[in-house]
């Protein structure tokens, strides 16, 4: 999962990019350094500070950083993550400061040389915007909201079909259009409408849940960058991420499944908080003061649309971002995800340009994303599938999968290498089979087999 540098050349008049959530702004990065003007398409009115806004209902939930984004947008957007920090972004050392425990219980407190931001969504947004659009070919066209794309007689696309607030329907023209508009993208329903049939889709049945809000610590615990991430042991359904972010506040979120959701009113959100693993989130958020309403977001599924899959696809047309993959979030993939979607725009570009033609960037692209895309899969599909609450097709391998990871889970609690290269493959920060080294699978299959 190496994550390459690409060089860039003139590849076209106009991009259009659907949607300025992070997996646009990641987008419109890209192709910066390749056509001569990008258009960002916004629905939203977008606001001049950091705050929550409506496209984005996501926004007031905890947004965890994996190490691959760190990475990833680091390699975008050179210097993102030092101007993250600058703005107020809490300096993370990955299962040090934050206490993990896993669907088995905590994992060992030990320093992977791992560093992520804790920010909250607004502000990251906030900043990556102001960052993307410092860019002199980048321009930002909110409350307009995409209608269609248009193709030409030859089936490439040819614009977009735009509507504002107080306008009416017009066409812009468009060289490639990066639908990056999110869950609720109206992709899979523009292809059938144009012909090119039924979008096959994975999905899983998660019924997950959050609710969060920003409290303010105690006095005495204002200086912590204490933070926790406690998954549910199952058949347990609670979860939480309790984590301080930037204005000096924590943010907490709780996770739950099958219906069990966390109350809205702070007394009973609080008392939830009983119910988790480990009482250390509760012994903090009883003497933290409420800051903001607390807001709840339903996922009931975990969707993989297969784009890649189809027989035939418009030429010039691409999903980034949760249109493509929008698996479930609690495990941080999400901007990762779309971070390495975008790094391979950026090569699959660069492939046409070597090769003279544009006739396989879809293909390139598409054969750019699936290893990521998959690898993430997996690891919802792995822990997702041992909550009984969870519904779909279960993988002849779960079983051994699920025997690999307690084998491994034991072997890293007394060895530091195992427990980075699991952290860094949990990260993806290394493919999954970093950690089948024979030496590895042989230890920790005779830990287990003894335990
Ligand atoms: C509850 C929740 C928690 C999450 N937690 C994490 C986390 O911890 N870590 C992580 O990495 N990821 C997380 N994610 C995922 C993360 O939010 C997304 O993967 C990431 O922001 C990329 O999303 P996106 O840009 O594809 O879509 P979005 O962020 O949803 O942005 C889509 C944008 O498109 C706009 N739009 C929609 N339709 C149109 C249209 N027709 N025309 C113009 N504009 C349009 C919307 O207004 C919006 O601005 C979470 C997601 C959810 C739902």
């Amino acid at each position: 999962m190496g994550i390459e540098n690409a060089a860039s050349k003139s590849i076209g008049q106009t991009a259009v990019v659907i949607g300025a959530g992070m997996g646009g702004l990641m987008a419109a990065a890209v192709l910066s350094g390749f056509f001569t003007n990008v258009v960002i398409i916004e629905r939203d009115e977008l606001p001049t500070q950091p705050t929550l806004r409506k496209g984005v209902p996501q926004g007031a939930h905890v947004h965890t950083f994996l190490g691959y984004a760190v990475e990833a947008m680091g390699t975008l957007l050179p210097g993102l993550m030092e101007q993250l920090y600058a703005e107020g972004a809490v300096k993370i050392r990955r299962n040090y400061d934050i206490w993990f425990h896993d669907a088995s219980g905590p994992t060992p407190i030990r320093d992977v040389g791992l560093l992520t931001p804790s920010v909250t969504r607004p502000l990251l947004e906030h900043v990556t915007r102001q960052r993307v659009l410092a860019e002199a070919n980048v321009r930002m066209v909110d409350n307009t909201r995409v209608m269609m794309f248009e193709t030409g007689s030859d089936g490439r696309v040819s614009g977009i079909k735009v509507k504002g607030d107080s306008t009416e329907v017009e066409t812009m023209s468009a060289d490639l259009v990066v639908d990056c508009s999110g869950r609720g993208s109206r992709l899979t329903g523009w292809l059938e409408e144009k012909g090119y049939g039924a979008v096959p889709t994975q999905s899983l049945e998660i019924a997950m849940s959050y609710t969060s809000g920003l409290f303010r610590p105690p006095p005495e615990l204002r200086d912590s960058k204490w933070a926790c991430l406690m998954l549910a042991i199952p058949p347990a359904l609670r979860a939480a991420y309790l984590t301080p972010v930037d204005g000096g506040y924590w943010l907490a979120t709780m996770y739950g499944r099958a219906g069990d959701t966390a109350p809205r009113d702070h007394e009973g959100f609080v008392d939830w908080t009983r119910g988790l693993a480990h009482p250390c989130i509760h012994e903090r958020l009883v003497k933290a003061e409420p800051v903001t309403k607390l807001r709840s977001y339903n996922i009931p599924k975990g969707v993989w649309r297969r784009f890649d899959r189809m027989d035939g696809f418009p030429r010039g047309v691409l999903p980034l971002g949760e249109v493509f993959t929008s698996f479930n979030p609690m495990y941080g993939q999400g901007i990762s995800l779309a971070a390495g979607q975008a790094l391979s725009l950026r090569a699959a570009l660069q492939q046409c340009i070597d090769s003279g033609s544009q006739t396989d960037l879809a293909t390139h692209y598409f054969q750019g994303c699936e290893d990521l895309n998959a690898t993430g899969w997996s690891v919802m599909e792995t822990r997702d599938m041992a909550y009984e609450s969870t519904k779909g097709d279960r993988p002849a391998s779960l079983e051994e999968r699920w025997r690999m990871g307690q084998a491994i889970r034991l072997l890293a609690e007394s060895d530091p290498e195992v427990h980075t290269l699991s952290v860094r493959t949990t990260h993806l920060l290394e493919p999954p089979s970093t950690l089948q080294r024979p030496d590895i699978v042989k230890r920790a299959f005779e830990m287990l087999d003894a335990s």
